[in-house]
Formats: structure tokens, sequence, C-alpha cells
């Protein structure tokens, strides 16, 4: 769809950092993180909403954002070079929600035991020192998610 950043960068014309694609879906860090090695998963097809997201289509986003949060949890991907302790998943549906990239999406946020002080700095400054850095350990823990499989 014309004018959706999302569209944008599946289609290639606009940057991310991608740590996962498959034929359905595509997989990057935010670029406003709250922490670092936040990822959002996105359908490669067009739906700002959850009402015209395909279920199929919703549980291919799952099953991504699944495999990242596994990975994030067995190999180092955050500064530090820690392994999460937890993840969160979410997604949010409407502005009332606070959606404001109308491009369907999954946030895949790791999580530190007792991360509650980091986090509260994380989402005002949502920013990591090196992203390119944390991208190259995400897909490298993702191929060693893979490679166990
Ligand atoms: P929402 O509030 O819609 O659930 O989340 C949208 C997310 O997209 C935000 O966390 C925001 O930082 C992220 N975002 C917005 N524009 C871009 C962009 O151009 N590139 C990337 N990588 N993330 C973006
Ligand atoms: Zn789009």
């Amino acid at each position: 769809m014309s004018n959706c950043v999302f569209c944008a960068i599946v289609d290639g014309s606009a940057p991310a950092r991608i740590v996962y694609s498959d034929d359905d879906v595509v997989a990057f860090l935010d670029i406003r993180p709250i922490r670092p090695g936040h990822t959002l998963v996105i359908p490669r097809e067009h739906h700002a909403r959850l009402d015209t997201l395909p279920p199929e289509l919703g549980g291919k986003m799952f099953a991504a954002a699944q495999r990242i949060g596994t990975a994030m949890q067995q190999a180092p991907v955050g500064s530090g070079r820690t392994i999460a302790d937890g993840v969160n998943l979410a997604l949010n549906d409407g502005r009332a929600a606070f959606q404001t990239v109308f491009h369907s999406h999954i946030h895949v946020v790791p999580r530190l035991r007792g991360d509650r002080i980091s986090l509260a700095k994380g989402l005002v400054l949502r920013r990591d020192p090196d992203p390119d850095a944390t991208a190259d350990r995400l897909r490298a823990a993702l191929e060693e998610v893979a490679g166990e499989r």
C-alpha cells in the first residue's frame, strides 16, 4: 500500500534491520526500541488492522514471533551479551490501543529478570546504542534455534 512505511520495508524501498523473513512475514528491529532487540513481526501483505488480517496469516506472524522470542531466550541478543529471561509479545490494534503504524504487527520485546527500572528508562529513551550489533546477535540466535530443529 502506498504511504505505508512497513510496506516500504517489505518492498525494500525503506531501510530496516531485518532479522528474519519468509514467504509470508518479515521481522525487523523497531527503530525506537523499548529494549535492545525489540522486534516487529509484520505480514508481507498490507492489513491495517486485525479485522482484515486472515487468521492463517496471523498464525504465521505468531509463529515467527514465537521463534524470535525463543531465540532471544537461548542466545545473547541484548547489550552486554545478555540472554533474555522472558519476552513480551504485544499487538496494538487501533488508535485507542496505541497503534501508530497501521500495518498490523506483533512486538517482541526481550525482558530480563528485575529489569523494571531499565524498562522504564527504555520506555522514555527508546534507543539502542548499537542496533547493528543487536541485529547481528539476533540473526545468529535465530540461526542457532533453526539449527536445533
Ligand atoms: P504501534 O504503536 O503501532 O504498535 O508500534 C509501531 C512501532 O513501529 C513503534 O514501536 C515504532 O517505533 C515503530 N516504527 C515506526 N516507524 C518505523 C520505521 O520506519 N522503521 C522501524 N524499524 N520501526 C518503526
Ligand atoms: Zn503496509
